[in-house]
């Protein structure tokens, strides 16, 4: 069992000035002291939230009664670290379509660890942030490795990629220890329920949570407690339009007494709002390499293709997933020209043939742009597509390349299921419309062409 952090946490009251929920503005502070205490307060807020719970939580299919033992608790567990790092990445509803179709292909953490990673890439394409998927299948094959699921938070934290949060999750949880978490549901109850005012992104500010968190966790229902404080802000207690008159813990709320003691305090000013920095801004150029095999007419038409993809490395932005040739190119510099100029390049070293020589270029097409952005990037993807017909055994261009293992060549029926990140098949679609719309156009031509005669 986690033990509860000694002392109280206390912050300064502020005389009360006017909010306006920007960062830099100083919000009023209350005294927290009453609610950290394991005194009466804090017994009532539990018991008043956890009832709340019991009435209004949400049914959702990773909330379920456990079989009795270590089995039970462990397909818990389980279900419990996949459903939330799900719900990092996305909306409950959203996470419900995949969760179920995870569970119904990996049941267990064994049956997990024995997938691929690119079994695992397809199944979470889509959603995001590929690292976590990563983590989530060396994950489980530690666990697996080690025959036994861990049952405590420390312990927990040992696993590849969980991190306090998850680990507090499972533990409270799957396995009843009285550990807390903190997610930012949580940050935005503590905030509002103590006027905690200053940075929720500072490291100081951050601890305090973890503490104010620790101290509250229910020490006979510590999982249900927790997802009752992240069911309450995702709820009730929401960003912009809470609903403190039906919540269930307004009267131990202190930003909401501050506002009722002035007007000037809106519950809504906390947790305070830090900007983000501006993301950086990339450019790229990407060449959607189709090998053409049959006629034109069956090229257009999508069938005797094959596309080329590469495989990223395996550390940093998303790491070891597929994409089509992409090379970042200075913007200033992101004419077509340069761009076709340092693609050729990149091609030559990749395929180790000079496309120029060893292929016929049936044709190569500016498509259009695409913006993606990430967490602290804003790239802009300038597309081109390139169909070429290789002079030789096509079969030989990914094993001519330095490293034949970061290169294959997919059936263009084959992209479709593959798990592409948003922002590739996004680019994958581009080229489609593209692809269809000049295919369009060319069966177009010779019926204006026979309509003209007709009039003649
Ligand atoms: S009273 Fe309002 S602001 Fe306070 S915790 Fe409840 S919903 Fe949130």
């Amino acid at each position: 069992m986690a033990k509860r952090p000694k002392g109280k946490v206390t912050t300064s009251r502020r005389p009360p000035r006017k909010s306006q929920g920007g960062s830099g503005t100083a919000l009023p502070s209350a005294d927290i002291e009453d609610l950290a205490s394991p005194g009466l307060a804090a017994v009532a807020l539990r018991s008043g939230l956890l009832r709340w719970y019991d009435a209004h939580r949400r049914d959702l299919p990773w909330r379920f009664s456990e079989a009795p033992g270590r089995e039970g608790r462990e397909k818990r567990a389980y279900a419990v670290w996949v459903s939330e790092v799900m719900l990092q990445q996305t909306r409950v509803p959203v996470v419900v379509d995949y969760y179920s179709r995870w569970m119904a292909r990996w049941p267990t953490v064994e049956t997990l660890a024995a997938a691929t990673q690119e079994e695992v890439n397809e199944m979470w394409a889509g959603l995001g942030y590929y690292r976590r998927a990563r983590f989530l299948l060396e994950g489980a094959k530690q666990i697996a490795e080690k025959g036994e699921f861990p049952s405590t938070a420390s312990t927990l934290r040992q696993v590849r990629g969980i991190g306090d949060y998850t680990a507090g999750a499972i533990a409270s949880i799957a396995f009843n220890e009285v550990t807390p978490l903190v997610d930012g549901n949580v940050v935005r109850v503590i905030s509002r329920l103590f006027a905690i005012a200053d940075n929720p992104k500072e490291s100081s500010t951050v601890k305090k949570f973890w503490e104010l968190a620790g101290q509250l966790v229910d020490p006979s229902r510590p999982g249900d407690f927790n997802q009752a404080m992240m069911e309450l802000g995702a709820t009730l207690c929401s960003k912009t339009k809470p609903g403190c008159s039906q919540c269930p813990v307004s009267s131990h709320c202190q930003v909401l007494a501050l506002s009722h003691e002035n007007p000037s305090v809106g519950v809504t000013d906390y947790p305070r709002v830090v900007p983000k920095p501006k993301p950086r801004r990339d450019s790229a150029a990407v060449c959607v390499v189709q090998i053409a095999e049959g006629l034109e007419q069956e090229m257009a038409a999508g069938t005797c293709n094959l596309f080329l993809l590469v495989k990223r490395p395996e550390e940093g932005l998303l790491a070891g997933l597929w994409e089509f040739p992409s090379v970042l190119v200075d913007e200033s510099k992101s004419d077509s020209l340069n761009r076709r100029k340092e693609m050729d390049k990149y091609l030559k070293q990749l395929l180790d043939i000079d496309v120029k020589r060893e292929s016929i270029v049936v044709l190569r097409e500016d498509v259009g742009q695409h913006v993606h952005i990430f967490s602290h990037i804003r790239l802009t993807m300038h597309v081109e597509l390139m169909v070429l017909k290789i002079k030789g055994d096509v079969g030989q261009v990914c094993n001519k390349g330095q490293d034949s293992m970061k290169l294959k060549l997919v059936d263009e029926s084959k992209v479709d299921s593959m798990g592409l990140t948003s922002g590739i098949r996004k680019v994958y679609n581009m080229v489609k419309a593209f692809k269809e719309k000049k295919l369009l156009h060319q069966s177009q031509i010779p019926t204006r062409k026979m309509s003209r005669r007709q009039k003649e």
